[in-house]
């Protein structure tokens, strides 16, 4: 845990001081008069304490804020965002052979969930590959065992088509995890679960008191997305449908024969998730997610996993160092907490490598070099 704090402390270190850094970056919004050095309001023609014409320090400041705002606008062309908010996905897809790397978690007092990471690739612009680990929820071990799987989406309407900035986009992905991932329930989850506690200490059947629970699982959920730019504002939203695989599930008692049931269920859940992000500044992006989940939960009068959903919601900011390096952070909530305490801080870093977008770069200035001579 303490590696985590630290890693924390860094990134707020980091965040703080590019802030700090960026801010002149902006304009600033007065004029100070070159005779007697007064801060005046933008929209005073002469200085209200010598009264001297303030026509020299409007211009430079009308050149100094277009300057401002070119650089802002080729900031935010030039930018390479991940193809999803938090964790929803949005119908974009990375540019082609360039290669994301994402990692991160979520971090609380109450609940742990492991770190994760995510590696994608964009293939010809209109589809993607992603390899990642995602974190199971569930009620019989401490914060969420994570999970390997594999997805690809692909564009069904891509980006600008038509050339019209306003038509949404509209994308479909398959998700997997690569293998059945054995679940194990750890002691103290159990202890800490008012459930099973008051099964087994309180109704006094001591002689099925539970020990240990473990099972094993798999999914596969297939979604479609839609974006929709509204200027400034981008909102996404999507169906899911969820397919869960339960088998082995295994349940060890103190005091009596171990009942084991090793046949496959299944599950399908029907969820959706929706999000919107606002530029705030060409650095910040303001992001708000809502989503369902699927929660496993172990139940102790039908001795079953029962497979359901819960929501989430993560809502907070991207800010970007660079072009290609940037911070998500926010504040996430699920309906399965039990109050704020166990709110938990989401923090992940994108890092982009524009092998496509590099050699499209050196191609694109190649050809002018040619062109000139
Ligand atoms: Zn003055």
């Amino acid at each position: 845990m303490k590696t985590k704090k630290f890693l924390i402390f860094i990134i707020v270190i980091i965040l703080f001081f590019s802030i700090v850094t960026n801010n002149n970056l902006y304009a600033q919004d007065f004029l100070i008069c070159s005779k007697c050095g007064q801060k005046n309001e933008i929209v005073n023609k002469f200085c209200f304490v010598c009264g001297d014409s303030l026509d020299d320090e409007y211009k430079a400041w009308l050149t100094k804020r277009n300057k401002t705002r070119y650089k802002e606008e080729k900031f935010i062309s030039g930018r390479v965002d991940p193809p999803r908010l938090f964790t929803i996905p949005t119908a974009r897809v990375l540019g082609t052979k360039d290669i994301s790397l994402m990692g991160g978690g979520a971090f609380g007092v109450a609940v742990h969930q492991s770190f994760l990471g995510t590696i994608g690739m964009g293939l010809g612009n209109i589809a993607e590959v992603e390899f990642s680990t995602v974190g199971l929820i569930n009620n019989i071990s401490q914060g969420s065992p994570t999970v390997s799987t594999s997805a690809f989406k692909i564009q069904l309407i891509p980006e600008d088509l038509f050339g019209l900035s306003f038509f949404p986009t509209l994308a479909v992905s398959i998700r997997s995890s690569a293998d059945w991932k054995d679940v194990r329930s750890d002691w103290r989850a159990l202890n800490s679960n008012k459930a099973f506690y008051d099964y087994n200490e309180i109704t006094q059947r001591v002689e099925c008191a539970v020990s240990s629970i473990g099972y094993n699982t798999r999914f596969t959920i297939m979604y479609g997305v839609v974006t929709f730019p509204l200027g400034p504002v981008k909102i996404h939203s999507g169906l899911m449908l969820t397919d869960i695989r339960v088998k082995d599930m295994a349940v060890d008692y103190i005091w009596q024969e171990d009942n084991d049931a090793p046949e496959e269920r299944q599950k399908n859940l029907i969820g959706g998730f929706a999000g919107f992000e606002i530029e705030y500044n060409p650095q910040t992006k303001l992001m708000v997610e809502i989503k369902t989940d699927s929660k496993h939960e172990y139940n102790m009068e039908t001795k079953e996993i029962e497979v359901s959903h819960t929501y989430v919601a993560i809502g907070g900011v991207r800010f970007f160092f660079t072009k290609w390096l940037s911070i998500d952070t926010g504040v996430l909530y699920q309906t399965n907490y039990k109050g704020i305490a166990d709110a938990q801080i989401k923090l992940g870093l994108n890092l982009f490598i524009p092998t496509g977008s590099i050699s499209d770069y050196v191609k694109t200035s190649v050809k002018q070099k040619l062109n000139k001579e």
